[in-house]
C-alpha cells in the first residue's frame, strides 16, 4: 500500500497540477530518502515535467533539460504519501516529511508517516537505467487472459503470494489482493496451479473488475477533495474484507477472518472463500513458509 488504483489516482492528479510544471529545487530533508548518488540532486534543478509513469507501485516523474531527460522514482511503500501545495505554502516541518519537490506551480511533499522509513527517491539518467529498476509484474489491466495464466502458474505458489509478488503482476499489494481473492470466492492458500481454466478465468476478471472499480472510486474521492487524493489508506471503509477482520462479509454477513504473517494480515471471508474453513495459523504457516516473504519490504 499505496497500490495500483492510489497510484494510478496520484498519477493523474500530478498530470492535471504539474503538467509542463518546472522543478526549481528538490529539497531533501532525509538524506536516507534519497538512495541514488548519481546524477546528483543538483542535476534535477530547472527542469520541465514532461510526464509521469508508474513501474509497479512506483511513481515516475520525467524531467526534460537541455541534455535530455531525467528520471526521478517515488516509492512510497507503505507509509509514504505524496501531498500538494500551493506556490508558496510553507513545507511543514517534523521528521514525516522525507522531501520536498519545489515546483513554479506547486510544491508537491513526500512524508511517510511512524518510524520506519522505507519510502525512497531514486534518481535515474536514461531510460535503460530506469528500466532496470523494474521488477517485472505485468499489468494485469492491459494483458489478455492467456499472459494472466501464464504468470500466474510460472511458479506453484499460494494465490496470495501469486498476486502480491511484483516480479509477476504490477501494482498488487496486500490490499487489493485480499479484495480480488474475495471477489473471485478463492481462498488465498490455493495454489496457482490447481487452477483450471475457468477458475483462472475468474480470478483475472476479479482483479481487473476490483482494481478498476477502486481505481473509478478514488478518482471520484480525489475529485471531491479539491482533485488530490489525501485520504490514501489501506484501510478504506469501503473494502469488503481488508482490514475488516470480525466484520461482516458485505456478501454474506459471516465475520471477516484473518491469517497473521509476520507484520502481514490476510482478510477473508470462510464462508465465500474456503467453504466455511477456518485457515489455521499452524496450517498456513507450513502453506505458506516456502513462498511468503519473511519481511514485508519483500513485498515490494
Ligand atoms: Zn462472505
Amino acid at each position: 500500500m499505496p497500490e495500483l488504483p492510489d497510484i494510478a489516482v496520484y498519477i493523474d492528479s500530478l498530470q492535471a497540477k504539474l503538467r509542463g510544471a518546472t522543478l526549481q529545487r528538490l529539497r531533501v530533508l532525509n538524506p536516507f530518502v534519497l538512495r541514488t548518488a548519481l546524477p546528483p540532486l543538483a542535476s534535477t534543478e530547472g527542469r520541465r515535467l514532461i510526464g509521469l509513469e508508474r513501474i509497479g507501485k512506483r511513481i515516475v516523474l520525467v524531467l526534460q533539460g537541455s541534455d535530455g531527460e531525467l528520471f526521478v522514482v517515488i516509492h512510497l511503500m507503505i507509509a509514504g504519501r505524496l501531498k500538494w501545495l500551493p506556490a508558496g505554502a510553507k513545507v511543514p516541518g517534523g521528521k514525516a516529511t522525507l522531501a520536498a519537490f519545489e515546483f513554479d506551480a506547486g510544491t508537491l511533499v513526500l512524508t511517510e508517516a511512524g518510524t520506519k522509513r522505507r519510502a525512497s527517491i531514486h534518481l535515474y539518467a536514461d531510460r535503460a537505467a530506469l528500466q532496470g529498476s523494474d521488477p517485472g509484474g505485468i499489468d494485469v489491466m492491459t494483458c489478455d487472459v492467456a499472459t494472466f495464466a501464464r504468470r500466474l502458474t510460472s511458479e506453484n505458489h499460494t494465490l496470495k503470494r501469486a498476486l502480491t509478488d511484483p516480479r509477476l503482476f504490477s501494482g498488487i499489494g496486500n490490499a487489493y489482493s485480499d479484495e480480488i481473492l474475495h471477489r473471485a470466492r478463492m481462498s488465498p492458500v490455493t495454489l496457482t496451479r490447481a487452477l483450471d481454466a475457468q477458475a483462472t478465468r475468474r480470478l483475472f476478471d476479479a482483479t481487473r473488475v476490483v482494481l478498476a472499480e477502486w481505481t473509478e472510486r478514488l478518482h471520484a474521492e480525489a475529485a471531491a477533495h479539491g482533485g488530490w487524493p489525501d485520504k490514501v489508506t489501506a484501510f478504506h471503509p469501503a473494502m469488503a474484507v481488508h482490514g475488516r477482520y470480525g466484520q461482516p462479509c458485505p456478501v454474506c454477513g459471516s465475520p471477516v477472518q484473518r491469517i497473521v504473517h509476520a507484520d502481514n494480515e490476510t482478510n477473508y471471508c470462510a464462508r465465500c472463500q474456503t467453504g466455511g474453513k477456518l485457515l489455521a495459523d499452524r496450517a498456513l504457516s507450513r502453506l505458506l513458509k516456502a513462498s511468503w516473504p519473511k519481511h514485508i519490504d519483500d513485498l515490494d
